[in-house]
């Protein structure tokens, strides 16, 4: 299917590795110039020049923290005009609900919510002028089914979902569509260091780690980079000009609910 969006200029956050990668690599391959960022600059640099190589678009890479506000002022300065964004950031520890003080709080409320919210403030205007622009916010599943654990993630990505909820609508008649995309487990760095954690604390190895949580996916495996990747090219596709303020869950079946 042709997306309808090559020669588009994407800003990808977080995106030298994982789900953000995976977002930048369908968005190249549908013919989206990039610019790329993640605080490390060497795996950034590797994957930007993989993805120059495989489909020769242009990119753009910025080693900046986009929680931050220096590394947002870097990031937005160097990627000037943006068709498409796509918020991501790694996601806070996990945790019990006596665990967390002010401090932890405003830490991920800064990473989580109120970074995309800046980016969308800073994005969205030259985008409604333009008439046309796509907003992708990678979430989580815990939005719909709020895992115990994560309360900070919990809590941060409900405030950005009531956000987007009544923004996505505010911008929608100026072509601009605001989405989230909620992953459940897929098989990224991130997901190999929880396995990895569980596997030391229960006396198992990581293969056997990696499969008790894929017994407990309806679709018994995680998901992938490019399968996720590929969901969001096309919520940032003409074909997605009809989807506002959605949250896409994408977990193999694992939440159990029918709305
Ligand atoms: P990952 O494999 O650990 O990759 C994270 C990427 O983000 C890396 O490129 C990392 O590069 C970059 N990054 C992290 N913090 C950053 C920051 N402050 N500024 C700029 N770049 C940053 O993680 P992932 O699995 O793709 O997860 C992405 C998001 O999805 C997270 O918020 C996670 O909580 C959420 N999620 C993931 C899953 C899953 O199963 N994978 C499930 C639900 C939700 P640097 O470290 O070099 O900055």
């Amino acid at each position: 299917m042709d997306l309808g969006i090559s020669g588009k200029t994407a800003l990808v956050c977080a995106s030298s590795k994982g789900l953000g990668l995976g977002c930048a690599e369908a968005l190249a391959e549908a013919g989206v110039n990039l610019v790329m960022n993640a605080r490390g600059s060497e795996a950034l640099e590797a994957s930007a020049q993989a993805i120059r190589d495989t489909f020769g678009v242009t990119v753009t890479a910025i080693a900046a923290d986009i929680t931050s506000e220096e590394g947002r002022a870097k990031v937005l300065d160097a990627a000037g005009s943006v068709d498409i964004l796509v918020n991501n950031a790694g996601g806070p520890p996990p945790g019990l609900w006596s665990d967390w003080d002010r401090d932890d709080f405003i830490k991920a409320l800064d990473a989580n919510m109120l970074t995309p919210i800046a980016l969308m403030k800073a994005l969205l205007p030259g985008m409604m002028e333009r008439g046309w622009g796509r907003v992708v916010n990678i979430t989580s599943q815990s939005v719909k089914a709020p895992i115990p654990q994560l309360g900070l993630s919990n809590s941060a990505r409900a405030g950005l979902t009531g956000y987007v909820a009544g923004t996505a609508r505010q911008v929608a008649e100026r072509g601009v569509n605001i989405n989230n995309l909620l992953p459940g487990i897929h098989a990224t760095d991130r997901a190999s260091s929880l396995d990895k954690a569980v596997a030391d604390r229960e006396g198992i190895t990581v293969d056997e780690a990696h499969a008790n949580r894929s017994a407990t996916i309806p679709a018994r495996r995680y998901g992938t980079r490019q399968e996720f990747g590929a969901t969001c090219a096309f919520m940032c596709s003409q074909h997605a000009g009809f989807m506002v303020g959605q949250n896409i869950l994408l977990d193999g079946g694992s939440t159990n609910a029918t709305l």
